[in-house]
């Protein structure tokens, strides 16, 4: 029977436990609504480690816009049922209050609890999402803290914040290892997302696109070509539609990230990433292209 426990408090001195028992824990965030792409991450933890603990949490300082918080799809029953099947140990949750217990008011100070992250937070999500990274990485500190010496699983879908949280990680020190896993897509190559539950049929038909966008720029690297507008171009063609509203499509060197290139100017690594609205719905994906 998966354990299910209220705050983080609880979380802590299981973990605690486990740990003097001399057990591996893999730990696996979440913000819940889960689905395939949350239980890849659950099964590969449970395949590497003697435990395996989630969390769901639904954090309000990572969201920029307070009707995305309000809708963001929440069923705690129903997750805690899956991650059992998935072979989920433990799962807790908390509020807000709760993992910042030395913090008197967090959204007043919100800006002091994130963490000096350097130029991976620049550009992109950190742009279009004020807040946004500095927000998860404020979380992921108290929920690293919370659960100690772990492995933590994330997902490539997310691919800027991947970034931010293995420079959390090497901060922490070595007692929690990152490890990033595959995106898991539809048939038609959407990758799955919570945010996906918020589309109509036709929507999810359209969104699809965003990673048509990515193949295509995927298969001009391969006959060749390195020139970032070009690949911008290519991008782009592949999301003309009315229906998208296209936030950025774009390609980074993942390993210079901050790097200012010029349009015209070429990689020689590149990973391509979109951000779209589809209606209400704001959709992220990305793929690497070398
Ligand atoms: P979230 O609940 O959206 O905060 O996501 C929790 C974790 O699941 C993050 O590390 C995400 O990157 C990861 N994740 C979300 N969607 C996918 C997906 N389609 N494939 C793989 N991992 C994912």
């Amino acid at each position: 029977m998966i354990k299910r426990l209220a705050n983080p408090q609880a979380a802590s001195n299981w973990c605690f436990v486990q740990h003097t028992n001399g057990k591996k824990i893999g730990y696996v965030p979440t913000m819940g609504a889960l689905h395939r792409g949350h239980f890849s991450l659950v099964e590969r933890s449970v395949h590497e480690n003697d435990i395996t603990c989630s969390s769901i949490f639904v954090n309000p300082l990572q969201f920029s816009q307070h009707t995305d918080l309000e809708n963001y799809p929440r069923d705690l029953e129903k997750d805690t049922a899956l991650l059992q099947r998935a072979g989920c140990d433990m799962v807790y949750t908390g509020t807000l209050a709760e993992f910042f217990p030395d913090v008197a008011d967090v959204h007043a100070n919100q800006a002091m609890l994130a963490h000096p992250i350097s130029t991976v937070m620049e550009g992109l999500e950190g742009e279009f999402r004020p807040g946004h990274l500095p927000g998860v990485s404020a979380i992921v500190e108290r929920l690293f803290s919370t659960v100690g010496a772990c492995t933590a699983y994330f997902g490539e879908k997310d691919f800027q914040q991947t970034l931010v949280v293995a420079e959390l990680a090497k901060q922490v020190g070595p007692s929690i290892q990152i490890v990033v896993c595959p995106t898991v897509r539809e048939v038609s190559g959407l990758a799955m997302s919570s945010r996906n539950q918020r589309l109509s049929s036709e929507q999810l038909e359209v969104a699809a696109k965003l990673y048509h966008s990515l193949c295509s720029a995927q298969k001009a690297w391969q006959t060749g070509v390195r020139t970032i507008s070009k690949l911008q171009a290519v991008m782009h063609d592949e999301l003309t539609d009315n229906r998208i509203c296209v936030e950025y499509a774009t390609v980074r060197d993942p390993q210079n990230w901050s790097v200012n290139y010029q349009a015209g100017e070429t990689l020689q690594r590149a990973r391509a990433l979109v951000a779209a609205y589809i209606g209400q719905v704001r959709l992220i994906d990305n793929l690497r292209l070398d």
